[in-house]
């Protein structure tokens, strides 16, 4: 089967950046030609006039909730959320019931996304047992089964000793460490960010510090033991400090963020909106500044969203009492090409940072070039349309963004020569 996506702007950052036609052969990138160049005859056509199509996105941080809490959010519920927002591929965390530490479930969860069909899907397992924080995992059986990175995500492990170890192991088998940075007892029972709001709701603060002070942990382990760390939901201007201070002296540090921490702030909890109830907090708009910042000079890897589905009974409760997180698939490239119409980044650095990176992060190579996977992304940058949490395909629909008018959105994604989304 031979694909043609003829007349596209193809954006491959480092590589293309033009008027070009890609042909797809049985699932792999063919040729990418100037207009026209190429006269093989192809069963399938695609007009993307007026599109870019870039290398498929990639969200390396989302909760897909199976095993367990099936109601939440399916592996197919959120493959199909994933790929109408443009990803091609998406890392799952482990904190799944039961949660996601040994080869039964890794490979349980890359049979159920292959029956899917849809994104393709990359499980991170736990670091450790139940995400106890003591016992380490089988990384070996783990890595065998399908697991492309570890995390005990959700929970922080507190332990210093159990870190280091956990990152020497996962060194041995050429796994990394993604870290959840979060020092409880200087959490100490907070449920938004430590600050005016807070203290004007009556509501327990998260200080900035209970986050970076482990980032600097991280980077201090990873700086002893030679391996390679990726920091999870960076939310303060001190994360992103102390990561920039490790990456210029060569520390294996890389850090994502998520679209909400750049476009919104404290402020958006109001009069106690669950919906904006996340794990790190909303925080400052300070921060939020020094997160786009991040972003522009490098220190920020990569835009992922920490998809969160929770069902709405669950967040209509009192503040303290809702769980955290939002849900991000089908806002996070309207969310984040805000960043390139407001002047912040141009469209070439946000390939990078949503596909690109996350791409050279977990071991990938998703150039645009002959024999490469055709995972690719067609976007319209300048569509405008409105956020409708109803229409959406995950299960859940725990979004602040309801509402928003957004500019700019995925129209086609295609896995593997296979056309899975279309508008
Ligand atoms: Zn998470």
């Amino acid at each position: 089967m031979r694909m043609k996506i003829e007349n596209g702007h193809v954006l491959d950052p480092g590589h293309i950046d033009g008027l070009r036609d890609i042909w797809i052969l049985d699932g792999r990138i063919e040729a990418v030609t100037e207009p026209g160049a190429y006269m093989e005859k192809a069963d399938e056509i695609l007009d993307a006039e007026g599109l870019f199509v870039t290398p498929g996105l990639i969200d390396m941080h989302v909760h897909l909730r199976e095993p367990g809490q099936e109601y939440k959010e399916t592996i197919e519920s959120g493959c199909r959320a994933a790929v109408r927002g443009g990803f091609t591929a998406v890392c799952c965390m482990p904190n799944t019931r039961p949660v996601n530490d040994n080869a039964g479930i890794t490979s349980w969860i890359v049979q159920q996304a292959e029956k899917a069909g849809l994104a393709r899907v990359y499980p991170v397992a736990a670091i450790t047992g139940g995400l106890g924080g003591q016992q380490l995992n089988e990384y070996a059986d783990l890595k065998g089964a399908g697991a492309i990175a570890l995390s005990d995500d959700g929970m922080p492990v507190l332990d210093g000793q159990t870190m280091r170890r956990a990152m020497e192991y996962a060194q041995a088998f050429d796994l990394f460490i993604i870290s959840h940075c979060e020092d409880l007892s200087l959490v100490a029972g907070g449920v938004m960010n430590e600050g005016t709001v807070a203290t004007r709701l009556g509501l327990g603060g998260i200080p900035n510090i209970s986050e970076y002070l482990m980032v600097e942990r991280e980077i201090g382990l990873a700086e002893l033991t030679g391996s390679r760390v990726h920091i999870a939901h960076v939310s303060t201007r001190e994360s992103v400090r102390a990561i920039r201070h490790a990456k210029a002296r060569g520390v294996q540090v890389t850090a994502e963020t998520a679209p909400h921490y750049f476009t919104l702030t404290e402020e958006a909890v109001g009069d106690y909106d669950t919906l904006a109830k996340m794990n790190p907090p909303l925080r400052s708009e300070a921060d939020r500044q020094a997160i786009i910042e991040g972003l522009q000079d490098g220190t920020l890897d990569c835009i992922a969203t920490d998809h969160a589905p929770h069902a709405s009974m669950e967040k209509e409760v009192p503040f303290d009492e809702a769980p955290n997180g939002i849900i991000g698939l089908e806002t996070s490239l309207g969310l984040s090409l805000k960043l390139v119409h407001d002047g912040f980044l141009s469209l070439a650095d946000l390939i990078r940072l949503m596909s690109k990176n996350p791409a050279r992060i977990l071991g990938m190579n998703n150039d645009l070039l002959p024999g490469a996977p055709a995972d690719l992304t067609l976007m319209d940058i300048k569509a405008s349309w409105e956020v409708a949490p109803a229409s959406f395909a995950s299960l859940s629909r725990n979004t602040p963004f309801g509402g928003w008018q957004l500019t700019g959105q995925a129209v086609a994604t295609i896995v593997g020569g296979r056309l899975v989304y279309k508008v």
